[in-house]
C-alpha cells in the first residue's frame, strides 16, 4: 500500500496551488459569488499552465495525465470554491466523454478546441420532469434533411452562459420506447438560433450561474450527433461516474478549507479567558470535523485508484460522492456553530461553505440515489 503521491504529481499540486492564491485571493472569491462574476481570469490561467490538456491523452494534445491527475487539481480547485472547480471539471468530464465516446472525427475537431480554450463545454440532463429520474427526459430531437431539429427545456444547467460554451445536451431520438435505447448526446453551441437561456437565482454556487435552457426549432448539423444515435444512456451512465468522482475531490478540498477557518477561529477567538477551542465541546467538533475530511480523502481516493487501473469503481464512486458531500455539508455546519454569530456576517466565508455545501447532497444525483445505487449494488431493489 503507498499513499504517496510521485514528483510530478506533488509538483503539478503545488503549482496548482500556487496559482490559485495568487489569482483566487478571498477578495476574489468573495467578488465571484457576491456579483456574481464568472472566474475569467481563473480560467486562462487553467489554459496557460494546461491544465485542460492535463488529463487528455497526447494523441489529442493532451499531457498524458490520469485520474489521478484530475483528482489532484478538483481537491485544490474545490479548496477555493466548488464552483472554480466546476468551471475546469465540467469541461474535461465531457471532454473525456467525447473522447471516450465520439467518432474519429469529432475527437480530432473539438478536443484540440476545448484544450486550447477555444471553446468551453456544460451539460444538460436534467428537466423539469426528469431529475433523478433521467431517464424520463423529454426535450426531443427530430431529423430534418441532414441534420436535427431540437424541441424542449432544459433547468438546471450550470454554467450553460459561458462565453463560447457547447451544450453536452442529452435529448430522445426516439419518441416512444426505453430510455436506455432512445436518448442521444448533441453538441449545441449556446447562441444557436432558437435557444433562450434564463439564469436562475441560486442559494450557492453563484459563480458559473445555474440557467434554464429553452430550445424552440434548434437546427443542427448531423455531425453534432456524439458517437451512434440512441446511445445517449450509456454515454451519460460513462461521463457521469467521473463527474461523481470529480465532484468528490471537490468536496475533500472545500470541507477541509472549511476546517482550517473554524479551526484558526477556534485557536484565536476568547470566551471566558481562553480560546474557544480549548472548550472540548467546540474541540470535539473539530476533532470530528478533520476526521470527516480524512475519511472522504480515503474514500475519493481509492475510488480514483480504481478507476485509474481500469476497475469497475461505480460502488467506491457512489459511496465517496454521498460521504463527501454530507461530510462537507455536516463541516459547514459545524463550522457556522463554532464560529458564533460572525459566522452568520457575510463578511466571513463560513457562511459561503454553508450556502456551496448544502446542495452538494442533490447536484450529480441526490444522496437518497446514491444510497439507492449502493444499495442495489448490494443485491437490494430499492424503487
Ligand atoms: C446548483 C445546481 C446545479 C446543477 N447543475 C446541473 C447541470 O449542470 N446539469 C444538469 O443536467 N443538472 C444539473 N443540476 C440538476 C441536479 O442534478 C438535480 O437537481 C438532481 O439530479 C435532482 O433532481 P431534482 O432537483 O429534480 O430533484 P428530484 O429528482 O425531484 O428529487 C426530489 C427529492 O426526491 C428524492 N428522490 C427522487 N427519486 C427518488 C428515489 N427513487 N428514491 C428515493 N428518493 C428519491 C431526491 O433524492 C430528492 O430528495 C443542478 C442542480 C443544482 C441545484
Amino acid at each position: 500500500m503507498d499513499f504517496e503521491f510521485t514528483e510530478e504529481q506533488t509538483l503539478l499540486r503545488e503549482s496548482v496551488r500556487t496559482m490559485l492564491n495568487r489569482i483566487a485571493t478571498p477578495q476574489y472569491v468573495k467578488r465571484c459569488d457576491t456579483e456574481p462574476y464568472y472566474p475569467e481570469e481563473l480560467y486562462q490561467a487553467f489554459i496557460e499552465m494546461g491544465l485542460l490538456r492535463m488529463p487528455f491523452p497526447e494523441s489529442v494534445g493532451g499531457l498524458g495525465g490520469g485520474v489521478i491527475d484530475f483528482m489532484i487539481i478538483a481537491e485544490e480547485l474545490g479548496r477555493k470554491s466548488y464552483d472554480f472547480l466546476g468551471a475546469y471539471g465540467t469541461c474535461v468530464f465531457n471532454g473525456l466523454n467525447i473522447l471516450k465516446n465520439g467518432t474519429e472525427a469529432q475527437r480530432a475537431y473539438w478536443l484540440p478546441r476545448l484544450l486550447d480554450g477555444t471553446i468551453r463545454m456544460s451539460i444538460s440532463m436534467t428537466e423539469p420532469g426528469a431529475g433523478s429520474d433521467a431517464g424520463a427526459i423529454r426535450t426531443s430531437a427530430r431529423r430534418d434533411g441532414d441534420g436535427w431539429v431540437i424541441n424542449g427545456q432544459k433547468v438546471f444547467s450550470t454554467g450553460a452562459g459561458a462565453k463560447n460554451n457547447v451544450i453536452n445536451l442529452y435529448v430522445r431520438t426516439q419518441p416512444t420506447g426505453p430510455h436506455q435505447d432512445s436518448l442521444s448526446l448533441f453538441l449545441v453551441d449556446n447562441t444557436t438560433p432558437g435557444i433562450t437561456l434564463r439564469k436562475l437565482d441560486t442559494l450557492g454556487r453563484r459563480a458559473l450561474g445555474t440557467y434554464e435552457v429553452f430550445l424552440d426549432d434548434v437546427r443542427v448539423p448531423a455531425d453534432r450527433l456524439v458517437g451512434e444515435e440512441n446511445k445517449g444512456w450509456a454515454y451519460m451512465l460513462s461521463g457521469l461516474q467521473l463527474e461523481r468522482l470529480m465532484t468528490a475531490a471537490g468536496y475533500v478540498g472545500a470541507a477541509e478549507a472549511a476546517v482550517d477557518l473554524a479551526l484558526n477561529y477556534a485557536k484565536e477567538r476568547k470566551q471566558f479567558g481562553q480560546p474557544i477551542g480549548t472548550f472540548q465541546a467546540i474541540a470535539h467538533m473539530l476533532a470530528d470535523m478533520r476526521t470527516d475530511v480524512e475519511a472522504s480523502r480515503l474514500l475519493t481516493w481509492r475510488a480514483a485508484w480504481q478507476l485509474s487501473r481500469g476497475e469497475n469503481a461505480l460502488m467506491a464512486i457512489s459511496q465517496a460522492k454521498l460521504f463527501g458531500s454530507e461530510a462537507y455539508a455536516r463541516i459547514a455546519n459545524q463550522g457556522m456553530q463554532i464560529m458564533g454569530g460572525y459566522g452568520y456576517m457575510m463578511e466571513f466565508d463560513m457562511q459561503r461553505h454553508y450556502r456551496d455545501a448544502r446542495v452538494t447532497t442533490v447536484t450529480a444525483g441526490t444522496s437518497q440515489m446514491q444510497r439507492n445505487l449502493i444499495a442495489g449494488l448490494l443485491g437490494l431493489k430499492t424503487k
